[in-house]
């Protein structure tokens, strides 16, 4: 192992697994394709860090990347030489451990060293991040006196965006964790001269972050797993895993289960599609004409609209089709980059919705909240939205209490429950297929519109009005579908 292969990325790695450390010296992933939601992270991380060097003006840019190391190294060590007050992304190297730091400012009692998190706490993992930072940067000579971590508040509301950070003085607990980074770099050293790890999978494979490999040491789960039961405690997992079960068609009979576990049960025991008898009654209550609504939000790190606090989720785009007898419609709308996108929103939704009888979401909640906020934001709308909000139904409880089938593999997301009750669906053909790509994306249009050309840019549109549409439409299918089988149309069987 070259004396070069840790960075503080990588240490951190180490801090949460070695298996990890190891996987991203010896096997790292193949570069993967395109993901809009990491680009958006890191788009996020860049904006937040411009943001934070206006507020410590004056300092002094190294540049990144595809800078080398070593010019990044001299470029510092001429800044300090020539005496700056300020530098940002100053960049460090000692004993083969590199690290560039945020900020750093030359105060009369010595050096403070910041680091930047859009975050809106400070966290275990960047404690151990500043320590690092820390030992590395007094190797290299530094007389660092403070150490802080700036952060985004969540007091501050736009456009008083001189609130948008605090800067927390961490000094103390940094101090203590760097003088045990030198044993943790030898140890972390020995692990990458050696045979890859062996590490359990466990809680750490999620915390303090998303471990990359997930794939590789966690087995696809089976349609039978334990886990799929419904609300299983992981008490009783424990408890069954320790007498020997591991498929939910091995439980015996008298083990206690709730009517939507035992339903789970049965179907997976019987390999087949299985429906209560009270579906039609629930779906009775579900009178046309209806609205299937949907939103999509954006959630900006730097609030960007009156009233806002950073990370506050914000409607941009709903899909809306409305269904009276065969009679149906769509509607839609996704904002515009510039102004403020609530109101507009608004207005084109209450007409959309204003003949149904009922507004059909599937996890309502999260819709819910969508008309919440917005009611908070527009008090001219206020009472209109909360007539709306009385009117939503929860298409996920009648589901996930009536009918399961073993390709839900445990979830109730529409996006396992429809292809596994209606072949052929599904967001297969669509270029945007998720929520979390359909909002980053959303958030570099609305924000970032100068990122994209004109003929990008009406992709992007129609690519985002396609996905939303999709939500919408999939309800309409499942309803369907759930009126076909409770009304006996179907054979019940298991694709
Ligand atoms: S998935 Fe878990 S055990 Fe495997 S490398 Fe990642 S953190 Fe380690």
């Amino acid at each position: 192992v070259s004396g070069s292969s840790l960075t503080k990325s990588r240490y951190l790695a180490g801090l949460q697994c070695s298996k990890r450390l190891w996987f991203e010296v010896h096997e790292p992933e193949e570069s993967a394709e395109a993901d809009p939601a990491l680009e958006a992270l890191f788009e996020r991380g860049r904006r937040v860090g411009e943001e934070a060097r206006e507020r410590v003006p004056g300092g002094v840019l190294i540049e990144g990347p595809p800078r080398s190391r070593e010019e990044r190294l001299e470029a510092t060590q001429a800044a300090l030489e020539a005496g700056a007050k300020v530098l940002y992304e100053a960049s460090f190297e000692v004993g083969g451990v590199f690290v560039a730091v945020d900020l750093l400012e030359r105060r009369r009692e010595g050096w403070r060293l910041t680091e930047v998190k859009a975050a809106l706490d400070v966290k275990e993992e960047h404690l151990d991040d500043v320590a690092v930072q820390l030992f590395v940067a007094r190797r290299a000579g530094l007389d660092v006196r403070r150490v802080e971590v700036m952060h985004l508040d969540r007091r501050c509301r736009f456009p008083r965006l001189e609130r948008l950070f605090v800067r927390e003085d961490v000094s103390e607990e940094a101090e203590r964790r760097a003088r045990r980074v030198g044993r943790e770099l030898g140890r972390q050293r020995r692990t990458l001269a050696g045979a890859r790890p062996e590490v359990e999978v466990g809680p750490h494979c999620r915390e303090p972050r998303e471990c990359p490999f997930l794939e590789r040491c966690h087995p696809p789960a089976q349609q039978d797993d334990l886990t799929v039961l419904y609300r299983l405690s992981s008490k009783k997992l424990a408890a069954l895993r320790r007498r020997g079960y591991e498929s939910v068609t091995e439980l015996p009979d008298e083990f206690e289960l709730s009517a939507l576990q035992r339903r789970q049960v049965e179907s997976l025991r019987r390999r087949r599609l299985v429906v209560d008898p009270g579906l039609g009654a629930a779906l009775a209550a579900l009178e046309e004409p209806i609205a299937y609504l949907d939103f999509e939000t954006v959630a900006p790190a730097i609030p960007a609209w009156r009233g806002c606090a950073p990370y506050e989720a914000v409607p941009v785009q709903w899909s809306c089709h409305v269904r009276d007898g065969r009679a149906q419609r769509h509607y839609e709308h996704l904002a515009e980059p510039g102004a403020d996108p609530r109101e507009p929103l608004v207005l084109a939704l209450l007409a959309a919705t204003r003949d149904a009888r009922i507004v059909l979401a599937y996890h309502a909640s999260f819709e819910k909240a969508c008309l919440t906020a917005l009611a908070r934001a527009l008090p001219q709308h206020a009472r209109e939205l909360r007539v709306l909000s009385r009117r939503l139904v929860d298409l996920l409880p009648i589901v996930r209490d009536h009918v399961y089938h073993p390709a839900f593999a445990g979830s109730f997301s529409i996006k396992d429950v429809l292809p596994a009750l209606v072949r052929d669906s599904g967001y297969a053909d669509l270029e945007v297929r998720d929520g979390a790509t359909a909002s980053a994306l959303l958030e570099r249009l609305l924000l970032s519109p100068a990122e994209f050309t004109s003929v990008a840019t009406r992709k992007l549109r129609r690519d985002l009005a396609s996905y939303c549409e999709r939500d919408t439409l999939a309800m309409v299918t499942l309803l369907e579908r759930l009126r076909d089988l409770a009304s006996g149309l179907d054979s019940h069987r298991a694709r």
